[in-house]
């Protein structure tokens, strides 16, 4: 892990993304790069292999000022620990996308306990951590800030075996909308992002799990989601960033406790 910002040029903002080593995760810290947001990359201290192979890249794409940390975004400490170090690295912190989510693809008479309260630490307490962290040290500062995290299209609209997910999304915009209320005094708004069927690590699995339950092969199930989507395509992982840049953007100011939806035309509110 890298612990010293390559500081090429002088950021005036700067954000943290959990999750940051594949699928959503290191296409939005891309994007808030090169909007000029100094960017640290967090991920599970296992993923340090290819969050060193995202900051690499993003450093060599814009020069930009970017670092990469381990964090558990289950475990408050390490999510504290993580965040101050960001902001004492970047002289603060304006935005924080807590992105970092799992997926259980499972029918309700066969969940877990164990595959429930594992997507909830992640999912929901996850989210809580980095919100809390995050508003911590944007109160104390006192220039505002952002907080993003990720919901799903399942926020909304609830999925066939997506029990535990959907429920771990739903809580997510819930919790979105509390904080949004409290830290609206301190500048700081609150929102998600709300993604459909996005070509990532995490579909991989959800397609490899309905494979197995339906017989279909590979690929199959995914393709299929095709049929459901108004434009036609499945999402890519830039299409979801351009949105959470949006959302970190000064013409986003005015927006709060709002999930974004940017599915492609799944589901229409
Ligand atoms: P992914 O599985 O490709 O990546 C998730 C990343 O989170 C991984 O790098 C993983 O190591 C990290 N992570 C998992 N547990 C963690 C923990 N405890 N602490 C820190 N990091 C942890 O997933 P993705 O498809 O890029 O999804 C990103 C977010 O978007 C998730 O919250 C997901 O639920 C949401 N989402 C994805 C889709 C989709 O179709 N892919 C759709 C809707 C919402």
């Amino acid at each position: 892990m890298s612990t010293a910002a390559t500081a090429a040029r002088q950021p005036e903002r700067s954000a943290v993304v959990t999750g940051a080593a594949g699928g959503i995760g290191q296409a939005v810290a891309a994007r808030l790069s090169a909007d000029g947001f100094a960017v640290t990359l967090l991920d599970l201290e296992r993923s340090a292999p290819a969050l060193a192979g995202v900051e690499r890249r993003l450093q060599e794409a814009s020069g930009a000022a970017v670092r990469s940390d381990h964090v558990d975004v289950t475990d408050e400490h390490s999510v504290d620990r993580a965040l101050q170090a960001h902001a004492e690295a970047f002289g603060g912190l304006d935005v924080v996308v807590a992105n970092a989510g799992i997926a259980v693809t499972a029918p309700l008479l066969e969940t877990t306990t164990e595959q429930w309260d594992t997507t909830m630490a992640v999912n929901v307490r996850g989210v809580a951590n980095c919100y809390r962290s995050g508003a911590r040290i944007m109160v104390d500062q006192g220039r505002g800030g952002r907080l993003i995290g990720a919901a799903s299209v399942a926020a909304h609209r609830a999925g066939r075996w997506q029990s535990a997910y959907s429920a771990s999304k739903f809580a997510v915009r819930g919790l979105t909308q509390a904080v949004a209320l409290e830290l609206a005094e301190h500048q700081v708004t609150a929102n998600c992002y709300s993604p459909g069927v996005v070509q990532t690590p995490m579909w991989d699995t959800i397609d490899a799990a309905l494979g197995e339950r339906t017989g279909a092969e590979p690929g199959a199930p995914m393709a299929a989601m095709t049929g459901q989507i108004a434009l036609g395509r499945l999402q890519t992982p830039g299409d979801v960033a351009g949105v959470v840049s949006f959302l970190a953007s000064p013409d986003a100011a005015y927006i709060t406790g709002q999930s974004v939806v940017v599915d492609g035309g799944m589901w229409f509110s």
